[in-house]
């Protein structure tokens, strides 16, 4: 077979001709290796490139700059070691065919370079394409020895040049095999790995270039001259082409390393973008979590403060006006101590739409916590807050339903003016905060507006809670007043209820009223009671030790007391001290105390009974007023609020709601008391529909023991009962009560002012 001149044959020309015996310089075939070895490295770092970009353009860009390095690496392996070919005889070769065996080389490379370029590849594909890069490669192989120009003859081997074929082939499956595992991965071990894979691959090319030129064999006419020529014009040549291909590829290998650290410089850059935008994001969802009420999604004190800060600025440079609402739901610890928790935060998200529902979109509604919410409104003028203010009041007085049940739920307001009441945000906080206490302080479900003299009574307060630390240390100032609680089935004075006083180094006597709240805000309260009890239980030691045996003395106790697990022991200390009967003594606790937290009051009452201390419930009919209640609590005596039976005999009404409540705890077994009766006609009122006891400036204002003494002994010294209703009833007796306590009431309370007539 002849093909471009070559003879494929299996017999060799038997005579006539000589057969050439043919080397190769060793330097150059080195050389040759080297630039095989760099091409293969060449097209790894290509691959790589290529399956790394993510345009296109780039991606062919590579395939086309790596199959030229591949190119020109294998053509110029043959070509140098074509020149390492040394035959005695002159060999020149043809430019053309030369050409052409780089072109093949080339269409071969690009056939590798795009298989390579693929994500995944078959078996079959793996195979389809190192056959035509393998036969690409011996084509080239051919094609290049047959432009090898002198007077012999070549000769192939077939199954030598079958064999460079097949070697071919296995070396281009070894190199897509190599290129596609090494395609990914970085670090020195995986440099390492594709050194090692070059050095592999050079030895697949140059292999097959041998075993190609092992299957030539040169003859020429016997006879001939046989001479080596001169190699000096073959070694330049090599050393320039090695030189020009090994730059071409030394500089696609450096563009690969450099755009793969680019890439690399990329990734770790949008690595550090992702990392940021997710710090961002976190930032920004810390933000929401410390500016935002999770439960009803409105701003937080936090939040507030920074808009109020920034609001506040430009109303300054504006000169404008800005009002701060403080609001507060009325009453509604009772909703979750009653309903729950989890029906108070649904009342909460109720509210706070209602809230919303009466402002304007311009305007800033915060959650402060708990039931406390702000408001912050631009202003034209005053009453703009105000109107506001009502709009709210009303949206909230709207019934909501809630566990099933329609609730009806009023608020207190308190509002502070910029620039008239404060020029800063603390400040106008603080006083619509106070304005706030205001309106709580004069029975809630009211607004009032921020004004100086709040300032100077919430100094006052302060200075008096000082005082009030003071004198409850010292024991200085604070004394018991005794009132006197009638029995109207025997006219005796039963019982004496102790009402706390403070004799003020400034102002005078005061009443509870001025400063209960104070102890109880400021957690004196206990204290403050603890020293009632002691100071009542010695004084009925000593009202005991002269004789005034059945008598009882009443102690009110503050409801936040009910809570304290010590309060029994307390009791009992004060008892033991004072040397007493506990039958002597009786506790007085509002109503609504106790409705607070029911089942845990209950608990503690119980164990002041057993005790032997009767219990009483203070003002009763001002709160829930609840019979299943009042069946569950162990008491002794119900007080009926002086509210009730001030309207009386003018009041049908409170006339009906009085003798139901009588009949009501006589049902339930519990004597009932009535505070505040003034009159002649409540009295008689009260006595005709069975009332056990009565209290009252018709018989006497809170005194001091001792002006009370001689009261309690007339009393006591009395035979029958039946005298007195009679004789107090004169109307004469009636106005001069009257009159002496309307004398007294300016300056507290003096002595026992007991209008029974004698
Ligand atoms: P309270 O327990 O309901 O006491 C009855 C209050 O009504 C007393 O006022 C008494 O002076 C007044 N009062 C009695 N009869 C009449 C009347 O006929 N007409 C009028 N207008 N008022 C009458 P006071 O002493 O100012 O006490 C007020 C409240 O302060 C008491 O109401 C009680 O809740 C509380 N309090 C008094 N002492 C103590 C105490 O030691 N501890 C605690 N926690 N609270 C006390
Ligand atoms: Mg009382
Ligand atoms: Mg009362």
């Amino acid at each position: 077979m002849s093909w471009l001149g070559l003879r494929f044959v299996a017999d060799l020309p038997a005579n006539g001709e000589l057969l050439l015996h043919c080397e190769h310089n060793l330097a150059l075939a080195s050389l040759a290796y080297v630039v095989a070895c760099a091409a293969s490295y060449a097209t790894l770092n290509i691959a790589e490139r290529i399956g790394h970009v993510e345009k296109p353009v780039y991606r062919r860009l590579w395939c086309w700059l790596g199959a030229m390095c591949l190119a020109l690496g294998v053509w110029a392996m043959h070509f140098i070691n074509m020149l390492a070919f040394r035959a005695p005889i002159d060999v020149h070769y043809g430019l053309l065919l030369t050409i052409a065996s780089l072109l093949v080389v080339m269409i071969a490379a690009l056939v590798a370079m795009r298989a390579l370029s693929r994500p995944y590849l078959s078996a079959g594909q793996y195979v389809l394409t190192a056959t035509l890069v393998g036969l690409g490669i011996t084509v080239m192989h051919y094609i290049g020895v047959s432009a090898l120009r002198s007077n012999a003859t070549q000769y192939y081997e077939p199954r030598l040049a079958a064999l460079s074929f097949a070697m071919a082939t296995a070396t281009s499956l070894a190199g897509l095999l190599l290129t596609t595992r090494l395609r990914r991965g970085s670090g020195w071990l995986h440099q390492s790995l594709k050194v090692g894979a070059s050095l592999v691959m050079g030895a697949g090319i140059i292999s097959t270039h041998f075993v190609g030129m092992w299957s030539l064999n040169l003859f020429v006419p016997s006879g001939s001259a046989l001479q080596l020529p001169s190699t000096h014009n073959n070694l330049q040549l090599s050393l320039n082409i090695a030189l020009i291909v090994l730059l071409i590829i030394g500089g696609s290998i450096s563009a690969a390393l450099a755009d793969k650290k680019l890439q690399d410089k990329e990734h770790d850059l949008r690595r550090v973008n992702a990392l940021l935008s997710q710090l961002d994001q976190a930032r920004r969802s810390l933000q929401q979590v410390a500016h935002y009420d999770a439960l009803t999604n409105m701003i937080n004190r936090r939040g507030f403060n920074q808009i109020f800060a920034e609001r506040l600025l430009e109303k300054t440079q504006s000169a404008g006006m800005l009002a701060v609402m403080f609001l507060d739901i009325d009453h509604f610890k009772r909703i979750n101590d009653s309903l729950g928790h989890d029906a108070g935060d649904e009342l909460l998200k109720v509210i706070a739409l209602r809230i919303r529902s009466a402002t304007r979109a311009k305007d800033v509604v915060a959650r402060f916590g708990g039931d406390e919410f702000c408001i912050l409104v631009t202003l034209n003028n005053r009453d703009e807050a105000r109107h506001m203010a009502q709009r709210v009041m009303l949206a909230m007085k709207e019934p909501a339903v809630l566990a099933g049940r329609a609730m009806v739920m009023t608020t207190s307001i308190g509002i502070s003016v910029f620039p008239d009441d404060g020029k800063t945000c603390e400040e106008l906080l603080r006083n619509a905060d106070l304005a706030l206490y205001e309106s709580k302080g004069n029975g809630r479900n009211a607004l009032h507006y921020f004004n100086s003299n709040l300032k100077t009574k919430a100094t006052l307060e302060l200075q008096l809670e000082e005082e009030l630390r003071h004198a409850l240390r010292e024991g200085d100032g604070l004394l018991l007043h005794y009132q006197p609680i009638v029995d109207l089935k025997t006219g005796h004075v039963a019982k004496l209820e102790a009402l706390v006083r403070w004799q003020h180094p400034h102002h005078g006597l005061l009443l509870p009223d001025r400063f209960i709240g104070i102890a109880e805000a400021n957690g004196l309260i206990a204290e403050l009671d603890n020293w009632v009890l002691k100071r009542a239980c010695k004084d009925l030691s000593l009202l005991r030790a002269e004789g005034f045996d059945p008598l009882i003395i009443t102690v009110n106790y503050s409801a936040l007391n009910l809570t304290r697990e010590d309060l029994v022991g307390e009791i009992e200390n004060a008892l033991t001290a004072a040397g007493v009967s506990p039958h002597g003594l009786e506790l007085e606790v509002t109503e609504n105390a106790l409705m607070g937290n029911i089942s845990s009051a209950i608990g503690l009452l119980k164990q002041i009974r057993q005790l032997g201390v009767s219990l009483s419930i203070d003002d009763f009919g001002t709160g829930y007023s609840s019979l299943a209640y009042l069946r569950r609590l162990p008491i002794n005596t119900v007080k009926i609020d002086r509210s009730f039976i001030q309207d009386i005999p003018q009041s049908p009404q409170d006339m009906e709601i009085v003798q139901a409540i009588i009949v009501m705890a006589h049902t339930l077994h519990l004597s009932v008391v009535t505070e505040g009766v003034e009159t002649t006609q409540q009295l008689a009122f009260l006595s005709e529909f069975g009332c056990d006891f009565i209290q009252g400036y018709l018989f006497s204002k809170p005194a001091p023991l001792d002006v009370l003494r001689p009261l309690l002994l007339e009393i006591n010294q009395r035979k029958s009962t039946s005298l007195w209703p009679v004789a107090i009833i004169p109307e004469q007796s009636h106005f001069e009560a009257t009159r002496t306590v309307r004398a007294q009431s300016g300056c507290g309370d003096t002595g026992g002012v007991f209008h029974h007539g004698t």
